[in-house]
């Protein structure tokens, strides 16, 4: 199994596909190769890419209704055949399934215009919308597109199975570590947690997902829960938070992390943006805890 059908394999299982990939592979069949069985895991009712399901058995028939294959007349993408068939087409919901999926087989035969047609698609896809961009050479591809895209290969062998998984787990772990004590950890301490994350191929998008996560399980906590956490792991300090921080402190916290989230997407750097989130959080943390 290849680095970007891990990756795509888990993210599904974890429902935490995002919106727009590229696949990069020596050949171009094996990057759309790759791209397809994305789409197809994508929409399959069990998010295996079973082959037996209604969606994999339309797919593999080739008539899955939102499965999109981009298709060109000429060597290049014409700006018009983009439009049509990703820009305009995606604004449609789906017809049959939970997402609407396009695949752009080699996409480095977009010129420049075709390229600045499809970014503001790239930039804010409907939830709905996933974007698989499938390529053999990736330096095509303009530095603004290529910003906005997960990249994966899909030659590496994924030394194992689990092996993104696990990678997953480990910069999740870590990302826990730190959010446990976040009261004290230093802005060093959160820009080697960066550094460790991308070493771990965690991408910063999903990380900050982590993050939210642990909101999510401070509202929880402020509501009275004591079960049904994300990271039951770190239950009892999230309740010892939710009893002291009131409602605008966790406020705070959701506008740092969608603060932290736009300057990933502005293309920031991830260390930057973790020290910042890192600093705020303890800020917050710290001053109501004092109050
Ligand atoms: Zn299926």
């Amino acid at each position: 199994m290849n680095r970007a059908e891990a990756f795509f394999r888990n993210v599904t299982a974890r429902g935490e596909l995002g919106h727009a990939y590229l696949v990069e592979a020596e050949s171009d069949e094996a990057a759309l190769q790759t791209a397809r069985l994305a789409a197809q895991l994508a929409q399959c009712e069990t998010g295996t890419a079973c082959g037996t399901c209604r969606s994999c058995r339309a797919f593999l028939s080739g008539n899955h209704p939102d499965i999109i294959t981009l298709t060109r007349v000429k060597d290049q993408y014409g700006v018009g055949e983009v439009r049509d068939q990703l820009v305009e087409d995606i604004q449609i919901r789906p017809y049959s399934f939970s997402r609407k999926v396009y695949i752009l087989p080699e996409a480095q035969r977009m010129g420049v215009p075709a390229q600045n047609a499809i970014l503001k698609t790239l930039e804010e896809p409907p939830e709905y919308g996933l974007i698989l961009l499938a390529t053999s050479n990736r330096n095509a591809l303009l530095p603004t597109v290529l910003s906005r895209l997960v990249m994966l290969n899909a030659d590496e062998e994924a030394g194992e199975e689990e092996e993104a998984a696990e990678a997953y787990k480990a910069g999740q772990e870590r990302f826990l570590e730190i959010l446990g004590r976040a009261e004290y950890a230093g802005t060093s301490e959160w820009a080697a947690l960066a550094d460790n994350l991308k070493k771990d191929g965690l991408p910063a998008e999903e990380a900050l997902n982590i993050f939210e996560k642990s909101l999510r399980d401070l509202y929880l906590a402020k509501g009275g829960a004591n079960k049904d956490f994300f990271f039951p792991q770190l239950a009892e300090k999230t309740k010892g938070r939710a009893a002291y921080l009131p409602d605008e402190a966790i406020a705070e916290l959701w506008e740092a992390l969608a603060a932290a989230k736009a300057r990933v997407k502005s293309n920031g750097n991830p260390s930057v943006v973790l020290e910042l989130l890192g600093l705020t959080t303890r800020r917050i943390l710290t001053e109501y805890k004092e109050n």
